[in-house]
């Protein structure tokens, strides 16, 4: 087998947290891979658009994502420092092709080095497109100084209008913080402001057109994203998930939806117009409608794992190169074949599917 010049094997897939036969059998060997320097993979694709986990911790209790007790979180000093980060994002951004960063978690803003990560990224001779995913929990107070650190866009992630129903989804009564952090976000010019709303049957489905109404008024763009079997507890089940057939349906009631132009263009959500525009809803159909063949994200999770999926069974270790004292081209590479075993699906449909044992906070979502 390759082996770097630190001895970790070029196309080894770390096992400790799940890595599975099948990635065993899809560990293409090093030289069936063309000499191209960008994050491709041996499907067609190729990754541009990096999510970066700054904390598996959070400060809500989702009930599709966490359970109310919390997770074990990861020791600190298993978390990449903000130095590591940065330079895994500069070799991302410098040496592979990666033209949009995604700060994300668990909950982002609790990171304490979050904006000068923000600065130092913003500051990249290659700057990419900076974006953030929070539950925005303290973020209207700190819209201002995340623009004027570089961020681009945010997607603040609201499933709910009514505060008791707040309450049952995330077990924590701060509906009124979400509100005030889209309106902080907008008035901070970050628009256009995003929102991401899980719909769970019989607790908020009744809400979507209702959310939709708040979303034009106010010049949102609502996205709804189809129930992930990625929580915590691993009870998702596919009767429970609301459809995106569900979801177009009970838009339709209210609204006329007609594909946009841009349905999709790279992105995961189906893009409708809404009563003939400009308004637009967007559904993330990753269950139902999955859309793996244009899929082009890369993950590094907060403890220095790369993921080519979120729902990928293997993760590989970028930490241990960076402080067993990897150089930046070692590390390229290790993170070139990590993307070149990327599977062609999630397999979410398969029968043999098996969840992967990190949930969504631990990963990033
Ligand atoms: N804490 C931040 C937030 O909630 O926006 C960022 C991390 S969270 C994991 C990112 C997104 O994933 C949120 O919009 C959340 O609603 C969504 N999410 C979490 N668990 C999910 C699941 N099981 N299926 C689908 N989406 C999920
Ligand atoms: Fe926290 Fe986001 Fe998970 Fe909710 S979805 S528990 S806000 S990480």
């Amino acid at each position: 087998m390759t082996t770097t010049a630190l001895g970790i094997p070029l196309f080894g897939v770390r096992g400790g947290r799940g890595g599975s036969a099948a990635d065993q059998r899809d560990g293409l060997p090093h030289s069936s891979r063309p000499d191209r320097p960008g994050l491709i993979d041996s499907h067609g694709r190729q990754a541009i658009d990096l999510r970066v986990s700054l904390t598996d911790k959070c400060n809500l209790r989702c009930t599709y994502c966490m359970p109310a007790e919390g997770l074990d979180w990861l020791p600190g000093q298993e978390l990449l420092t903000d130095a590591e980060l940065l330079r895994l994002i500069g070799i991302a951004v410098g040496r592979l092709g990666v033209t949009e960063i995604r700060f994300t978690g668990g909950e982002p803003l609790l990171r304490k080095g979050i904006l000068g990560l923000v600065q130092s990224v913003g500051r990249l001779p290659q700057r990419p497109e900076m974006s953030l995913t929070t539950n925005g929990i303290g973020f209207a107070r700190r819209a201002a100084a995340f623009a004027a650190a570089g961020l681009d866009r945010v997607n603040i992630s609201m499933d709910t209008l009514q505060r008791d129903t707040f309450k049952t989804l995330t077990r924590r009564d701060r509906h009124a913080d979400v509100v005030a952090a889209l309106e902080g976000a907008v008035a901070a010019g970050l628009a256009p402001v995003k929102i991401n709303t899980v719909l769970l049957r019989g607790i908020n489905d009744h809400e979507a057109a209702d959310l939709l109404d708040f979303s034009i008024a106010r010049g949102y763009h609502l996205r709804f994203i189809e129930q992930m079997p990625l929580d915590a507890g691993h009870e998702w089940n596919r009767t429970a998930m609301v459809t995106a057939d569900e979801i177009q349906a009970a838009l339709s009631a209210r609204f006329t939806l007609t594909p946009h132009p841009l349905a999709r263009a790279g992105a995961p959500a189906e893009l409708f117009t809404v009563d003939g525009g400009p308004a637009t809803v967007g559904i993330i159909a990753s269950v139902t409608r999955p859309f793996c063949g244009d899929c082009d994200r890369t993950r590094l999770t907060a403890d220095g794992q790369i993921r080519n999926c979120l729902f990928a069974r293997g993760e590989t270790d970028l930490r241990g190169m960076l402080r067993g004292g990897g150089t930046d081209d070692e590390i390229a590479d290790v993170w070139r074949m990590a993307m070149w075993r990327k599977l062609p699906g999630h397999g979410i449909n398969d029968p043999s599917f098996l969840q992967p044992d990190r949930p969504m906070s631990a990963i990033g979502g």
